[in-house]
Protein backbone atom coordinates (compact mmCIF):
# COMPACT_ATOMS: atom_id res chain seq x y z
CA UNK A 1 0.00 0.00 0.00
CA UNK A 2 1.31 3.44 -0.82
CA UNK A 3 0.91 6.75 1.21
CA UNK A 4 1.35 9.86 -0.19
CA UNK A 5 3.43 11.94 2.44
CA UNK A 6 3.83 16.10 2.14
CA UNK A 7 7.29 15.66 4.24
CA UNK A 8 8.72 13.66 1.19
CA UNK A 9 6.26 14.64 -1.66
CA UNK A 10 6.47 10.83 -2.63
CA UNK A 11 4.07 8.28 -2.25
CA UNK A 12 6.04 5.72 0.01
CA UNK A 13 5.24 1.80 0.54
CA UNK A 14 3.30 2.27 4.20
CA UNK A 15 4.99 0.82 6.83
CA UNK A 16 3.91 1.62 10.31
CA UNK A 17 6.50 1.91 13.44
CA UNK A 18 5.74 -0.96 15.54
CA UNK A 19 4.29 -4.28 13.52
CA UNK A 20 0.25 -3.89 12.86
CA UNK A 21 -0.13 -1.15 15.13
CA UNK A 22 -0.77 2.34 13.32
CA UNK A 23 -1.05 5.31 15.83
CA UNK A 24 -2.62 8.28 14.29
CA UNK A 25 -3.10 12.20 15.13
CA UNK A 26 -5.65 14.80 12.95
CA UNK A 27 -5.83 18.25 14.13
CA UNK A 28 -9.46 18.74 15.50
CA UNK A 29 -11.63 21.70 15.56
CA UNK A 30 -11.84 24.92 17.85
CA UNK A 31 -14.99 24.77 18.94
CA UNK A 32 -16.36 28.35 18.95
CA UNK A 33 -18.74 28.06 15.62
CA UNK A 34 -20.92 25.31 13.57
CA UNK A 35 -18.57 23.26 11.56
CA UNK A 36 -18.51 24.33 8.00
CA UNK A 37 -17.97 21.73 5.28
CA UNK A 38 -14.41 21.92 4.95
CA UNK A 39 -14.16 20.27 7.71
CA UNK A 40 -17.07 17.65 6.74
CA UNK A 41 -14.26 17.59 4.13
CA UNK A 42 -10.85 16.98 6.22
CA UNK A 43 -12.42 14.52 8.72
CA UNK A 44 -14.90 12.25 6.70
CA UNK A 45 -11.48 11.74 4.26
CA UNK A 46 -9.22 10.65 7.51
CA UNK A 47 -12.09 8.89 8.85
CA UNK A 48 -12.18 6.60 5.91
CA UNK A 49 -7.95 6.57 5.61
CA UNK A 50 -8.39 4.94 9.36
CA UNK A 51 -11.19 2.76 8.24
CA UNK A 52 -9.52 1.03 5.62
CA UNK A 53 -6.10 0.65 7.87
CA UNK A 54 -8.54 -0.86 9.96
CA UNK A 55 -9.97 -3.29 7.11
CA UNK A 56 -6.42 -4.06 6.42
CA UNK A 57 -5.73 -5.61 9.76
CA UNK A 58 -4.20 -2.43 11.20
CA UNK A 59 -4.80 -1.75 14.97
CA UNK A 60 -5.62 1.99 14.40
CA UNK A 61 -5.28 4.35 17.37
CA UNK A 62 -6.61 7.29 16.34
CA UNK A 63 -6.26 11.08 18.51
CA UNK A 64 -8.31 14.48 17.48
CA UNK A 65 -7.45 17.18 20.00
CA UNK A 66 -10.58 19.72 20.72
CA UNK A 67 -9.05 23.23 20.66
CA UNK A 68 -11.29 24.78 23.42
CA UNK A 69 -9.87 27.65 24.71
CA UNK A 70 -8.50 30.05 22.09
CA UNK A 71 -8.29 33.49 21.08
CA UNK A 72 -11.71 32.94 18.71
CA UNK A 73 -13.56 31.01 21.37
CA UNK A 74 -12.69 34.17 24.29
CA UNK A 75 -14.26 36.57 21.70
CA UNK A 76 -16.93 34.78 20.62
CA UNK A 77 -18.45 34.34 24.15
CA UNK A 78 -18.00 37.91 25.40
CA UNK A 79 -19.53 39.06 22.20
CA UNK A 80 -22.60 36.30 23.62
CA UNK A 81 -21.77 37.31 27.19
CA UNK A 82 -21.36 34.01 28.15
CA UNK A 83 -18.33 31.96 29.38
CA UNK A 84 -15.58 30.63 27.26
CA UNK A 85 -16.13 27.16 28.41
CA UNK A 86 -19.96 27.60 28.15
CA UNK A 87 -19.25 28.52 24.23
CA UNK A 88 -16.06 25.87 23.92
CA UNK A 89 -18.97 23.18 25.49
CA UNK A 90 -21.94 24.17 23.01
CA UNK A 91 -19.84 23.82 20.36
CA UNK A 92 -18.42 20.93 21.44
CA UNK A 93 -22.03 19.19 21.19
CA UNK A 94 -23.04 20.23 18.13
CA UNK A 95 -19.26 19.07 16.44
CA UNK A 96 -19.99 15.69 18.12
CA UNK A 97 -23.44 15.68 16.36
CA UNK A 98 -22.69 16.47 13.21
CA UNK A 99 -19.76 13.94 13.05
CA UNK A 100 -22.01 11.27 13.71
CA UNK A 101 -24.68 12.05 11.28
CA UNK A 102 -21.47 12.03 8.81
CA UNK A 103 -21.02 8.58 9.76
CA UNK A 104 -17.76 9.42 11.52
CA UNK A 105 -16.66 6.39 13.38
CA UNK A 106 -12.65 6.13 13.70
CA UNK A 107 -11.72 8.58 16.14
CA UNK A 108 -10.53 6.44 19.03
CA UNK A 109 -10.19 9.49 21.60
CA UNK A 110 -11.20 13.01 21.58
CA UNK A 111 -8.53 15.31 23.85
CA UNK A 112 -9.25 18.25 24.78
CA UNK A 113 -7.00 21.25 24.95
CA UNK A 114 -7.83 22.55 29.15
CA UNK A 115 -7.96 18.67 30.32
CA UNK A 116 -3.86 18.75 28.89
CA UNK A 117 -2.14 22.06 30.70
CA UNK A 118 -0.20 20.21 32.68
CA UNK A 119 1.61 17.97 29.65
CA UNK A 120 1.97 21.65 28.30
CA UNK A 121 3.50 23.29 30.89
CA UNK A 122 5.84 20.26 31.64
CA UNK A 123 6.78 20.59 27.57
CA UNK A 124 7.66 24.08 27.87
CA UNK A 125 9.09 23.59 30.80
CA UNK A 126 11.49 21.31 28.96
CA UNK A 127 11.86 23.24 25.96
CA UNK A 128 13.22 26.44 28.42
CA UNK A 129 15.80 23.65 30.09
CA UNK A 130 17.05 22.88 26.71
CA UNK A 131 17.32 26.12 25.35
CA UNK A 132 14.41 26.44 22.80
CA UNK A 133 12.27 28.89 24.17
CA UNK A 134 12.29 31.78 26.35
CA UNK A 135 10.46 33.51 28.71
CA UNK A 136 9.48 37.22 27.58
CA UNK A 137 7.11 39.11 29.59
CA UNK A 138 4.94 36.72 31.18
CA UNK A 139 4.77 34.54 27.79
CA UNK A 140 7.04 32.46 26.43
CA UNK A 141 8.09 32.17 22.61
CA UNK A 142 9.79 29.20 20.73
CA UNK A 143 12.85 30.35 19.47
CA UNK A 144 12.98 29.52 15.56
CA UNK A 145 16.58 30.07 15.04
CA UNK A 146 17.70 27.25 16.91
CA UNK A 147 15.49 24.70 14.88
CA UNK A 148 17.85 24.66 11.71
CA UNK A 149 14.97 22.13 10.04
CA UNK A 150 12.22 24.63 10.57
CA UNK A 151 10.23 24.99 6.53
CA UNK A 152 11.54 21.18 5.86
CA UNK A 153 7.58 20.09 5.54
CA UNK A 154 6.31 22.93 3.50
CA UNK A 155 9.03 23.24 1.50
CA UNK A 156 10.07 27.08 1.65
CA UNK A 157 13.12 28.87 2.91
CA UNK A 158 11.94 30.27 7.14
CA UNK A 159 12.18 33.99 5.22
CA UNK A 160 10.34 33.51 2.42
CA UNK A 161 7.69 31.53 4.83
CA UNK A 162 7.36 34.97 7.70
CA UNK A 163 7.40 37.54 4.37
CA UNK A 164 4.49 35.38 3.15
CA UNK A 165 2.80 34.79 6.49
CA UNK A 166 0.36 37.10 8.93
CA UNK A 167 2.48 37.09 11.50
CA UNK A 168 1.38 38.00 15.30
CA UNK A 169 2.56 41.47 16.16
CA UNK A 170 4.78 41.15 19.68
CA UNK A 171 7.07 43.43 21.06
CA UNK A 172 7.75 40.62 23.80
CA UNK A 173 9.38 38.34 20.97
CA UNK A 174 13.33 38.39 20.16
CA UNK A 175 12.12 37.63 16.12
CA UNK A 176 8.76 37.53 14.02
CA UNK A 177 8.67 34.07 13.59
CA UNK A 178 9.09 32.95 17.01
CA UNK A 179 5.84 31.72 17.99
CA UNK A 180 3.75 31.36 21.46
CA UNK A 181 4.25 28.61 23.35
CA UNK A 182 2.58 30.44 26.32
CA UNK A 183 0.51 33.38 26.48
CA UNK A 184 0.00 35.82 29.23
CA UNK A 185 -3.14 36.73 30.93
CA UNK A 186 -5.13 39.83 29.62
CA UNK A 187 -7.90 41.09 31.45
CA UNK A 188 -10.78 39.27 32.27
CA UNK A 189 -9.56 35.97 30.27
CA UNK A 190 -9.81 32.48 31.61
CA UNK A 191 -6.18 31.40 33.22
CA UNK A 192 -4.27 28.29 34.68
CA UNK A 193 -1.17 29.26 37.13
CA UNK A 194 2.11 28.09 35.19
CA UNK A 195 6.10 28.94 36.55
CA UNK A 196 5.45 31.90 34.15
CA UNK A 197 2.43 33.16 35.95
CA UNK A 198 -1.05 33.50 34.86
CA UNK A 199 -1.86 32.66 31.08
CA UNK A 200 -3.23 30.10 28.60
CA UNK A 201 -1.62 27.75 26.36
CA UNK A 202 -0.63 28.69 22.61
CA UNK A 203 -2.33 27.11 20.13
CA UNK A 204 0.68 24.55 18.46
CA UNK A 205 2.05 23.09 21.75
CA UNK A 206 -1.52 21.68 22.53
CA UNK A 207 -1.29 19.09 19.64
CA UNK A 208 2.20 18.22 20.91
CA UNK A 209 1.34 18.02 24.47
CA UNK A 210 -1.70 15.91 23.70
CA UNK A 211 0.13 13.51 20.96
CA UNK A 212 3.04 12.80 22.66
CA UNK A 213 1.38 11.97 25.49
CA UNK A 214 -1.10 9.38 23.89
CA UNK A 215 0.59 8.37 20.78
CA UNK A 216 4.16 8.99 22.41
CA UNK A 217 7.16 10.49 20.78
CA UNK A 218 7.32 9.16 17.35
CA UNK A 219 4.32 8.04 15.65
CA UNK A 220 2.66 6.71 12.15
CA UNK A 221 0.39 9.48 10.46
CA UNK A 222 -0.79 13.35 11.05
CA UNK A 223 -3.40 14.98 9.47
CA UNK A 224 -4.77 17.75 8.52
CA UNK A 225 -6.22 20.37 5.78
CA UNK A 226 -3.55 21.69 3.74
CA UNK A 227 -3.79 24.99 5.06
CA UNK A 228 -2.45 23.62 8.24
CA UNK A 229 1.36 23.28 7.01
CA UNK A 230 2.05 26.43 7.57
CA UNK A 231 2.71 27.45 10.55
CA UNK A 232 0.96 25.09 12.35
CA UNK A 233 2.49 21.58 11.77
CA UNK A 234 5.96 23.00 10.96
CA UNK A 235 5.54 24.29 15.02
CA UNK A 236 4.25 21.03 15.79
CA UNK A 237 7.46 19.59 14.62
CA UNK A 238 10.06 22.11 15.50
CA UNK A 239 8.42 21.62 19.46
CA UNK A 240 8.36 17.93 19.28
CA UNK A 241 11.78 17.00 18.19
CA UNK A 242 13.49 19.93 20.10
CA UNK A 243 11.89 17.80 23.48
CA UNK A 244 12.58 14.23 22.26
CA UNK A 245 15.28 14.67 20.06
CA UNK A 246 14.04 12.13 17.71
CA UNK A 247 13.70 12.70 14.27
CA UNK A 248 10.90 11.98 12.56
CA UNK A 249 7.98 12.98 15.05
CA UNK A 250 5.61 11.77 12.23
CA UNK A 251 6.71 9.21 9.44
CA UNK A 252 3.70 10.20 7.16
CA UNK A 253 1.97 14.00 6.67
CA UNK A 254 -1.66 13.36 5.30
CA UNK A 255 -3.05 16.70 3.73
CA UNK A 256 -5.90 17.77 2.76
CA UNK A 257 -6.84 19.55 -0.35
CA UNK A 258 -8.94 23.33 -0.05
CA UNK A 259 -13.09 22.93 -0.62
CA UNK A 260 -14.36 26.03 -2.57
CA UNK A 261 -17.48 26.87 -2.98
CA UNK A 262 -18.37 28.03 -6.93
CA UNK A 263 -14.59 28.32 -7.43
CA UNK A 264 -14.17 30.81 -4.38
CA UNK A 265 -12.22 30.09 -1.02
CA UNK A 266 -14.87 30.31 1.35
CA UNK A 267 -15.76 33.08 3.78
CA UNK A 268 -18.06 34.46 5.88
CA UNK A 269 -17.59 38.23 3.89
CA UNK A 270 -18.46 36.31 0.38
CA UNK A 271 -21.76 34.82 1.92
CA UNK A 272 -20.57 31.50 0.69
CA UNK A 273 -19.95 29.97 4.18
CA UNK A 274 -21.48 26.93 4.39
CA UNK A 275 -22.00 24.71 8.01
CA UNK A 276 -22.59 21.17 7.55
CA UNK A 277 -26.01 21.79 9.63
CA UNK A 278 -27.45 24.18 6.84
CA UNK A 279 -26.72 21.25 3.86
CA UNK A 280 -28.07 18.32 5.85
CA UNK A 281 -31.58 20.03 6.64
CA UNK A 282 -31.87 19.27 2.74
CA UNK A 283 -29.79 16.82 2.02
CA UNK A 284 -29.20 13.32 2.98
CA UNK A 285 -25.83 12.74 4.91
CA UNK A 286 -24.60 9.91 3.12
CA UNK A 287 -25.38 11.72 0.18
CA UNK A 288 -22.76 14.59 0.91
CA UNK A 289 -20.20 12.27 2.91
CA UNK A 290 -20.32 10.47 -1.14
CA UNK A 291 -19.67 13.53 -2.91
CA UNK A 292 -16.86 14.60 -0.35
CA UNK A 293 -15.29 10.94 -1.06
CA UNK A 294 -15.96 10.88 -5.10
CA UNK A 295 -12.59 13.23 -4.75
CA UNK A 296 -9.34 12.30 -3.95
CA UNK A 297 -8.56 13.99 -0.21
CA UNK A 298 -5.71 15.72 -1.74
CA UNK A 299 -7.72 17.03 -4.29
CA UNK A 300 -9.26 20.15 -3.60
CA UNK A 301 -13.44 20.33 -4.28
CA UNK A 302 -15.21 22.63 -5.58
CA UNK A 303 -18.63 22.60 -3.66
CA UNK A 304 -21.79 23.79 -5.94
CA UNK A 305 -25.68 22.42 -4.27
CA UNK A 306 -25.34 21.73 -8.74
CA UNK A 307 -22.51 19.24 -7.87
CA UNK A 308 -24.26 17.83 -4.71
CA UNK A 309 -27.14 17.26 -6.91
CA UNK A 310 -25.39 15.14 -9.25
CA UNK A 311 -23.80 12.95 -6.18
CA UNK A 312 -26.96 12.18 -4.46
CA UNK A 313 -28.06 10.83 -7.74
CA UNK A 314 -25.44 8.68 -8.30
CA UNK A 315 -25.55 7.72 -4.94
CA UNK A 316 -28.78 6.71 -4.81
CA UNK A 317 -28.11 5.08 -8.63
CA UNK A 318 -25.40 2.74 -6.29
CA UNK A 319 -27.27 2.43 -3.24
CA UNK A 320 -30.56 1.12 -4.85
CA UNK A 321 -28.36 -1.39 -6.56
CA UNK A 322 -26.75 -2.67 -3.70
CA UNK A 323 -30.17 -2.75 -1.68
CA UNK A 324 -30.72 -5.51 -4.64
CA UNK A 325 -28.37 -7.30 -4.12
CA UNK A 326 -28.22 -7.48 -0.15
CA UNK A 327 -31.84 -8.43 -0.67
CA UNK A 328 -31.71 -10.98 -2.96
CA UNK A 329 -32.82 -14.96 -1.44
CA UNK A 330 -32.81 -17.95 -2.46
CA UNK A 331 -30.60 -17.91 -5.44
CA UNK A 332 -30.25 -20.55 -7.30
CA UNK A 333 -27.02 -22.06 -8.96
CA UNK A 334 -27.54 -20.75 -12.44
CA UNK A 335 -24.35 -19.04 -13.41
CA UNK A 336 -24.11 -15.35 -14.20
CA UNK A 337 -20.83 -15.03 -16.27
CA UNK A 338 -21.50 -11.62 -16.84
CA UNK A 339 -21.80 -10.74 -13.04
CA UNK A 340 -18.80 -12.69 -12.00
CA UNK A 341 -16.77 -10.75 -14.30
CA UNK A 342 -18.04 -7.29 -13.40
CA UNK A 343 -17.71 -7.96 -9.65
CA UNK A 344 -14.18 -9.23 -9.76
CA UNK A 345 -12.88 -6.88 -11.89
CA UNK A 346 -14.56 -4.04 -10.23
CA UNK A 347 -13.10 -5.64 -6.44
CA UNK A 348 -10.04 -5.42 -8.14
CA UNK A 349 -9.97 -1.84 -9.31
CA UNK A 350 -11.34 -0.55 -5.72
CA UNK A 351 -8.77 -2.35 -4.23
CA UNK A 352 -6.33 -1.20 -6.60
CA UNK A 353 -7.48 2.10 -5.89
CA UNK A 354 -7.34 2.54 -2.12
CA UNK A 355 -4.15 1.02 -1.68
CA UNK A 356 -2.72 3.76 -3.76
CA UNK A 357 -2.75 6.46 -1.45
CA UNK A 358 -6.42 6.15 -0.61
CA UNK A 359 -7.95 6.99 -3.82
CA UNK A 360 -11.43 7.08 -2.76
CA UNK A 361 -12.30 8.87 -6.48
CA UNK A 362 -11.35 6.21 -8.60
CA UNK A 363 -12.86 3.61 -6.11
CA UNK A 364 -15.86 4.55 -6.14
CA UNK A 365 -15.88 4.89 -9.71
CA UNK A 366 -14.97 1.41 -9.87
CA UNK A 367 -18.70 0.24 -8.66
CA UNK A 368 -20.57 2.40 -10.88
CA UNK A 369 -20.05 -0.82 -13.63
CA UNK A 370 -21.12 -3.42 -10.53
CA UNK A 371 -24.06 -1.50 -10.11
CA UNK A 372 -25.23 -1.36 -13.67
CA UNK A 373 -24.61 -5.20 -13.85
CA UNK A 374 -26.45 -5.84 -10.95
CA UNK A 375 -29.75 -4.01 -11.83
CA UNK A 376 -29.16 -5.73 -15.38
CA UNK A 377 -29.06 -9.57 -13.75
CA UNK A 378 -31.88 -11.97 -12.60
CA UNK A 379 -29.45 -12.95 -9.19
CA UNK A 380 -29.57 -16.38 -9.97
CA UNK A 381 -25.89 -16.78 -9.64
CA UNK A 382 -25.74 -18.52 -5.60
CA UNK A 383 -21.98 -17.93 -5.25
CA UNK A 384 -21.69 -14.85 -7.23
CA UNK A 385 -24.47 -13.11 -5.00
CA UNK A 386 -23.21 -14.40 -2.23
CA UNK A 387 -19.62 -12.83 -2.77
CA UNK A 388 -21.69 -9.58 -3.48
CA UNK A 389 -23.11 -9.99 -0.55
CA UNK A 390 -19.64 -9.95 1.19
CA UNK A 391 -17.99 -7.25 -1.18
CA UNK A 392 -21.06 -4.55 -0.62
CA UNK A 393 -20.29 -5.36 3.72
CA UNK A 394 -16.62 -5.04 2.83
CA UNK A 395 -16.54 -1.07 1.10
CA UNK A 396 -19.51 -0.19 3.43
CA UNK A 397 -17.25 -0.52 6.55
CA UNK A 398 -14.63 1.34 4.50
CA UNK A 399 -16.03 4.02 2.65
CA UNK A 400 -19.58 4.37 5.45
CA UNK A 401 -21.69 4.47 3.26
CA UNK A 402 -24.30 1.80 1.74
CA UNK A 403 -24.75 0.30 5.00
CA UNK A 404 -28.30 -0.90 5.82
CA UNK A 405 -28.57 -2.19 8.82
CA UNK A 406 -30.94 -4.39 10.45
CA UNK A 407 -33.50 -2.67 13.97
CA UNK A 408 -31.17 -2.01 16.74
CA UNK A 409 -32.10 -3.64 19.50
CA UNK A 410 -31.65 -3.10 23.04
CA UNK A 411 -32.06 -3.03 26.94
CA UNK A 412 -32.62 0.24 28.07
CA UNK A 413 -31.59 -0.58 31.44
CA UNK A 414 -27.74 -1.36 29.89
CA UNK A 415 -27.60 2.03 28.27
CA UNK A 416 -29.06 3.96 31.82
CA UNK A 417 -26.44 1.85 33.69
CA UNK A 418 -23.30 3.05 31.22
CA UNK A 419 -25.07 6.34 31.06
CA UNK A 420 -25.11 7.08 35.00
CA UNK A 421 -21.11 6.11 35.08
CA UNK A 422 -20.78 8.68 32.21
CA UNK A 423 -22.48 11.39 34.13
CA UNK A 424 -19.85 10.39 37.32
CA UNK A 425 -17.36 10.78 34.62
CA UNK A 426 -18.45 14.19 33.19
CA UNK A 427 -19.03 15.30 37.17
CA UNK A 428 -15.05 14.59 37.40
CA UNK A 429 -14.39 16.13 34.64
CA UNK A 430 -13.16 13.33 32.94
CA UNK A 431 -14.28 14.23 29.92
CA UNK A 432 -11.98 12.05 27.37
CA UNK A 433 -13.76 9.25 28.57
CA UNK A 434 -17.04 10.42 29.27
CA UNK A 435 -16.80 11.39 25.39
CA UNK A 436 -15.28 8.15 24.27
CA UNK A 437 -18.46 6.43 26.05
CA UNK A 438 -20.85 9.03 23.61
CA UNK A 439 -18.53 7.57 20.84
CA UNK A 440 -18.47 3.59 21.24
CA UNK A 441 -22.75 4.12 21.99
CA UNK A 442 -23.20 6.18 18.63
CA UNK A 443 -21.22 2.71 16.83
CA UNK A 444 -23.87 0.37 18.03
CA UNK A 445 -26.34 3.10 16.67
CA UNK A 446 -27.45 4.67 20.24
CA UNK A 447 -27.46 8.85 19.60
CA UNK A 448 -27.18 10.78 23.41
CA UNK A 449 -27.66 14.06 23.76
CA UNK A 450 -26.92 15.98 26.75
CA UNK A 451 -29.51 18.88 27.99
CA UNK A 452 -27.77 20.65 31.33
CA UNK A 453 -27.17 17.74 34.02
CA UNK A 454 -29.69 15.41 31.97
CA UNK A 455 -29.12 13.34 28.96
CA UNK A 456 -31.33 11.89 26.63
CA UNK A 457 -31.13 8.87 24.14
CA UNK A 458 -32.37 7.67 21.29
CA UNK A 459 -31.65 5.02 18.65
CA UNK A 460 -30.07 6.40 15.69
CA UNK A 461 -32.22 7.55 12.80
CA UNK A 462 -29.88 5.73 10.14
CA UNK A 463 -29.76 2.38 11.55
CA UNK A 464 -33.91 1.78 11.48
CA UNK A 465 -34.59 3.31 8.14
CA UNK A 466 -34.43 -0.68 6.53
ZN1 LIG B 1 -3.41 20.91 15.19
Amino acid sequence: MLVYSTMSRTKEEFEPLKGRIVKMFVCGPTVYDYPHIGHAKTYVAMDVVARYLHFKGYSVFYVQNITDIDDKIINRAKEQGISAEELAERFLRIYYEDMERLNIKSVSLFARATQHVDEIIEQIEDLIAKGYAYESNGSVYFDVSKFGDFGNLSGQRKEELVAGARVEVDENKRSPEDFALWKKMKEDEPFWDSPWGRGRPGWHIEDTAISINYLGQQYDMHGGGIDLIFPHHEAEIAIAESITGKKPFVRYWLHTGFLLVNGEKMAKSLGNFLTIREILKSYDPMALRFFLLYAHYRSPIDFSYDLLNEATEAYDRLDNSFRKALEAQDTEEREEKELRETLESCRKKFFDAMDDDFNTREAIAALFPLAKAINQSVLTDDRAVTELKEFIGEISGILGLFEHRGEVSVKPEIIDGVLEIRRILREEKRYDLADMIRGKLGECGIEIEDRGKETKWRISQRSTDQ
